[in-house]
């Protein structure tokens, strides 16, 4: 089964209205491949995702970049799986390294978000990834299979799912994993997939690479055959972020 090529723009905590209006006219003039071929989805801060979704392109889907574990109430700064859903956002990104590392998020608390956000109907791009001394020490696979292990319990329909391998060390670094690197990792999760999930699921799960990438490093890594696409930081603010939407074709 073909696998859409996939590429995700994580704008994290940036930008004014204006400067969001700027990147969004940026993304609506640009000739990109149809959504045929590459599916496209920008992850706005929250209080711009309104804004985002009355601007944007119609070919181009928005994410937010979380949300909360169960349904909304007695939360104070959170916001629910229902609510995204209310504003018509369709995608959201769960289990990102910065949430994971900075605020704490185990395995099994990203695991119930996914779980939770799909029951809702949004459909998520869920991130796992190694840092570089769990890398060093050999146990990168052993790190995302945990993190992957985790978020699978709780889906029982991967269609709408799309798994981010973002190693730690490579973002916002500039430190890019090679193409091998990339290739090896992305092998080894479709492995997982198919011995503890099923064949079906391996063969038409999106595994995205995240982790530096940007419009000089992106067709390389493309080319990969487990490489389904990307998870995009800070190249998704510029308009390099347009190479890279075009980086398969
Ligand atoms: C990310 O935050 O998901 C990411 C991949 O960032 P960058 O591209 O800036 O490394």
């Amino acid at each position: 089964m073909g696998r859409k090529f996939f590429v995700g723009g994580n704008w994290k905590c940036n930008g004014t209205s204006d400067e969001v209006k700027k990147i969004v006219t940026w993304l609506n003039e640009a000739e990109v491949p149809s959504e045929d071929d590459v599916e496209v989805v920008v992850s706005p801060p929250f209080v711009f995702l309104s804004l985002v979704k009355t601007l944007l392109r119609s070919d181009f889907a928005i994410a937010a970049q979380n949300c909360w574990v169960r349904k909304g109430g007695a939360f104070t700064g959170e916001i629910s799986a229902e609510m995204l859903i209310n504003l018509g956002i369709p995608w959201v990104i769960l289990g990102h390294s910065e949430r994971r590392l900075l605020l704490n998020e185990t395995n099994e608390f990203v695991g119930d978000k996914v779980g939770y956000a799909l029951t809702q109907g949004l459909k998520v791009i869920a991130c796992v990834g190694e840092t570089l001394e769990q890398r060093e020490s050999g146990s990168t696979m052993a790190v995302v299979a945990a993190q992957t292990k985790s978020i699978a319990e709780h889906i029982s329909n991967w269609s709408n799912v799309v798994l981010a391998y973002e190693p730690v060390w490579a973002i916002g670094t500039g430190k890019v994993a090679t193409p091998a690197q990339a290739q090896e990792v992305h092998s080894e999760l479709r492995k997982w997939l198919h011995e503890n999930v099923g064949p079906e699921v391996a063969a038409s799960t999106r595994i995205i690479y995240g982790g530096s990438v940007n419009g000089a490093n992106c067709k390389e890594l493309a080319a990969k055959p487990d490489v389904d696409g990307f998870l995009v930081g800070g190249a998704s603010l510029k308009p390099e972020f347009i190479d890279i939407i075009k980086s398969s074709t």
